[in-house]
């Protein structure tokens, strides 16, 4: 069975907390052996990455532009490779790790391409005041298991090219592919400047509590945010939180069901549900209510599911065993609770943890189903007659990342997307991510926003220089 190393300080190292295993979501057999890291091994990486730091945050603007490019083009070379093994410990199926693996490389070459500004607030006779931004120094990424390449690029590319070193943690359900990716990295940047860690016995939160790192970049779950946000607290790390979400779309009653269903459709059952801003609820206007419902159920007919790197199958399995039981009993909660399932709605036999497109009519708010973050292949749709009561009851949540509303009338359409309270909100869509404009959550899907020069800007700090003539 294959092992793989930690990368400390350009140098592939052995665990000393031995290993664990990787299993394949299709089928539940081992894919690998994951390297389980020693707190000390933590430390040596911090250190690696903070002697690196000494020279990297002196590096100029164009270095550091040429080192994305060339990460980009390694990336790109090893793409099959990648894609093979984010099917392998993630299931999604290979042209959706295709595209990861795509967004990936995208990702570095746009980040590689923004730029650090110097802002003048005064030039006069006497005085100038300049406003340069500056590295923060180590910066720790922890990543969660559903995009698990894309989110490590989003944190690591931003962190180096603003001149900071890095410590990385993927989540230890899905940790090869950024075990590889960090390789990849150091087959081109200088030792220490980029260290993978992996581990799930107290790896993330020594991360989160180390005096040596300045920030943590965290993408997960809401409660693990607020451990983290505690942890962080004694050397007053810097953080961006991306958190869960419940996102809610509306559907006004001028859509055309036909024309409408299959976008619903794939933004809400996005790599089988596992998006952090996937379409999680959906409220429908009682007036198209039922033609939409049968429409989303012919799309759901079209899914191929199985294991990803077959021919033709366009579902994959849910990524690991707890989640399929949360999705299962939030079906069942619903079901109990007199809700209509409209297709799938039972778990399967057999390996692996297949779960089939579920789509949920006739449930409402307070059911655990609307009001809890599914994060799995299933979509409750609610109706509604009033738009303000579906507004209100879209808002009524902790959480707040992105929010859709579906109509032929774009105006009207955006005038209630601007009432939603979240980080994104689309019209006619969900759910896509762009490299220049800022993503984030308000409420309890956390702070800080990834992407574009906002995003850039979250790793570094502002530095005055007040010049008296
Ligand atoms: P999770 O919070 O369980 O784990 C995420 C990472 O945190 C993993 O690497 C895990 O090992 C690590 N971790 C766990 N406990 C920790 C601790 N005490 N200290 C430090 N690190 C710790 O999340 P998950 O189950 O991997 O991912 C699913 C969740 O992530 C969903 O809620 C989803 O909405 C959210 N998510 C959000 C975004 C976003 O951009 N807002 C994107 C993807 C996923």
């Amino acid at each position: 069975m294959k092992e793989y190393s930690l990368m400390i300080n350009g140098q592939k190292t052995a665990p000393q907390g031995g290993f664990f295993d990787v299993l394949n979501p299709a089928t539940e057999a081992v894919v690998a052996l994951c390297p389980q890291a020693s707190v000390e091994q933590l430390d040596e990486a911090v250190s690696a990455a903070q002697a690196c730091y000494e020279s990297w945050q002196h590096s100029s603007d164009a270095e550091r532009k040429k080192l994305l490019h060339d990460i980009a083009d390694r990336i790109e070379a090893n793409a099959a490779e990648l894609a093979q093994i984010i099917v392998e410990e993630q299931g999604k199926p290979l042209f959706l790790a295709q595209m990861e693996v795509g967004g990936a490389v995208a990702w570095t070459r746009a980040t590689a391409e923004l730029e650090m500004p110097v802002d003048i607030l005064e030039d006069s006779d006497t005085k100038r005041v300049e406003v340069h931004r500056k590295p923060l120094g180590v910066v720790g990424s922890i990543t969660p298991w559903n995009w698990p390449l894309m989110i490590a690029v989003w944190h690591i590319m931003p962190a180096i090219r603003s001149g900071n070193t890095v410590v990385s943690k993927p989540s230890g359900l899905t940790p090869l592919n950024t075990i590889r990716l960090v390789e990849i990295i150091n087959e081109v940047a200088p030792p220490g400047l980029v260290n993978v860690v992996t581990g799930e016995t107290g790896i993330g939160s020594g991360m989160t509590k180390h005096p040596g790192i300045r920030k943590i970049v965290f993408t997960g779950s809401t409660p693990t945010g607020q451990t983290i946000m505690r942890g962080a607290a004694d050397n007053l790390k810097r953080l961006t939180l991306e958190l869960g979400g419940n996102d809610a779309g509306i559907v006004l009653p001028d859509t055309d069901p036909a024309k409408a269903a299959e976008g619903i459709f794939q933004t809400a059952f996005l790599n089988m549900g596992q998006t952090c801003a996937a379409l999680k609820r959906l409220y429908v206007h009682d007036s198209i209510y039922e033609e939409l419902c049968e429409k989303l159920a012919d799309v759901a007919a079209k899914q191929v599911m199985g294991n990803g790197l077959d021919e033709g199958v366009t579902f994959g399995p849910v990524q690991n065993r707890a989640q399929l039981n949360l999705v299962n009993e939030l079906v069942e909660d619903a079901r109990a609770n007199g809700a209509r399932i409209i297709c799938g709605g039972s778990l399967v036999d057999g390996a692996g943890y297949f779960y089939p497109p579920t789509l949920v009519a006739d449930v409402t708010d307070g059911c655990r189903l609307v009001d809890e973050e599914q994060f799995g292949p299933v979509l409750p749709i609610i109706r509604y007659t009033d738009i303000e009561d579906a507004i209100k009851r879209a808002n009524a949540t902790d959480v707040g990342l992105g929010g859709s509303v579906w109509s032929s009338d774009i105006a009207k359409a955006t005038q209630i997307a601007g009432r939603l309270e979240c980080g994104t909100a689309w019209i006619n869509g969900h759910a896509e991510l762009l490299p220049y404009a800022p993503f984030g959550g308000c409420k309890m899907s956390g702070f800080g926003v990834e992407f574009g020069q906002e995003g850039l800007m979250e790793y570094t700090s502002a530095q005055v220089l007040n010049i008296n003539k």
